[in-house]
């Protein structure tokens, strides 16, 4: 029953299974494996010289430089990211100084192998921030956006609108989306249902039942509607819910399970026919080939930040690109990490039709840099100039603590 399900969702999903990275090597199938040869990047003979983290709050910005001149500024995952930024200095930075940059597969993968006693979260956040800022310096090098690195063209995608609120009412948020598809133009949004980690628990009794149709009407059915369980259910109250998303024409059921319970999210997989997505926590590139062999996801969600860059972000979407699945990154505030999203998904071949953008108020990533990104017509612009096309605020970077590690 499984495999007919998963061809009617590729051909509903407009998914065809072409590699992301181009044709694999001979013997190379979709597995955690480098990229190695397959990223457009070419060695120019410089170095390494110094890595540079900015701290302030939920953020930090990496900056990277050669001993030829050439820089970049990338951004480790947000929150506790001053942790995140001493793991870069301790664990990360003394495996690459010195190093080719454009040897980005390598780098990754020696980064993660030389502290696999200390697995996954903080070492790839770390990783995310020299990775990106690497990402950055070939692009500036290049005269390219990164983007166009990857064979894509800078051009205004479309997003859809993310919620990230539960407190709110079913009434008010409703009329907060319709407001929005008025006045920005969304043609998609995400709404919040159950509980984080809920147990089956609703935020307060009745209001998923509530919410989904509430919402359903007020921005009517052209609009198309996604709902995150954030790990809340067990499998057998996901399927339940799911069968009610798709009454109300939900074309994304995301996260429905505790994310770790695989087992459970192929279920539910299996029963619905709302497509299930998910893997924004996920950073073990093994336990991705795990999720989308035993078909637990229908789309994936990596987070280019928490799986450790854009490297392995693309190794992701390679994956599922060969199992014919699109992939539709996390990116769930609006610091770097929605830019490096928009580049990635204006180049890969399997990118799902909208980029999560949310739409709360975050002081936190206001200033962070210019030219801020506006969302017109429902659309937000890939930022065309070289490198991720923004510039990283000097006023921000001045009251951020820095820290250096450089080679001698
Ligand atoms: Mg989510």
């Amino acid at each position: 029953m499984m495999q007919p399900r998963r061809e009617f969702l590729k051909m509903a999903l407009g998914v065809s299974a072409t590699p992301v990275l181009g044709t694999p090597r001979r013997g190379q199938d979709a597995r955690a494996t480098p990229t190695g040869g397959r990223l457009p990047i070419r060695s120019t003979g410089s170095k390494i010289k110094s890595i540079e983290t900015f701290t302030s709050g939920a953020l930090s910005i990496v900056r990277v430089r050669t001993d030829s001149g050439q820089e970049g500024y990338g951004q480790i995952a947000p929150f506790n990211a001053d942790i995140s930024a001493t793991v870069l200095h301790r664990m990360v930075a003394p495996k690459v100084l010195g190093k080719d940059p454009a040897a980005l597969d390598a780098i990754s993968d020696r980064c993660i192998e030389d502290n696999y006693k200390f697995p996954w979260s903080f070492i790839c956040r770390a990783l995310a921030g020299l990775d990106t800022a690497l990402w950055d310096l070939h692009g500036k090098t290049a005269g390219k956006s990164v983007c166009e690195l990857l064979g894509g063209r800078p051009r205004p995608l479309p997003v859809y609108g993310s919620s990230m609120s539960r407190d709110i009412k079913p009434v008010d948020e409703a009329a907060r989306l319709a407001r929005l598809r008025d006045e920005k133009g969304f043609r998609a949004f995400k709404i919040r249902v159950g509980k984080v980690c809920g147990h089956d628990e609703d935020q307060w009794p009745g209001r998923t039942e509530e919410l989904v149709p509430t919402v359903r009407k007020a921005i009517g059915n052209e609009i198309a509607l996604l709902a995150d369980g954030n790990s809340c259910y067990t499998a057998p109250k996901a399927i339940e819910v799911g069968k009610m998303l798709g009454q109300n024409g939900v074309c994304h059921f995301e996260e429905p399970c505790p994310y770790w319970e695989l087992e459970w999210t192929a279920q539910v997989a299996a029963a619905l026919d709302v497509p299930v997505a998910g893997g924004e926590q996920d950073n073990d590139l093994a336990q991705w080939r795990r999720m989308i062999a035993m078909h637990a996801v229908d789309i994936v969600q990596p987070d280019i930040c928490y799986v450790g860059g854009l490297t392995r972000a693309l190794r992701v979407a390679d994956m599922a690109a060969q199992a014919g699945l699109p992939s539709v990154p996390h990116s769930a505030n609006l610091s770097l990490v929605t830019v490096f999203t928009l580049h990635l998904q204006g180049a890969i071949k399997n990118a799902g039709p909208h980029v999560e953008f949310s739409i709360e108020p975050t002081r936190w990533t206001d200033d962070l840099f210019e030219p801020a990104l506006k969302v017109t017509d429902g659309k937000v612009p890939i930022p065309s100039g070289p490198g991720w096309g923004v510039t990283i605020s000097k006023d921000w970077l001045a009251k951020a603590e820095r820290q250096v590690t450089q080679k001698a």
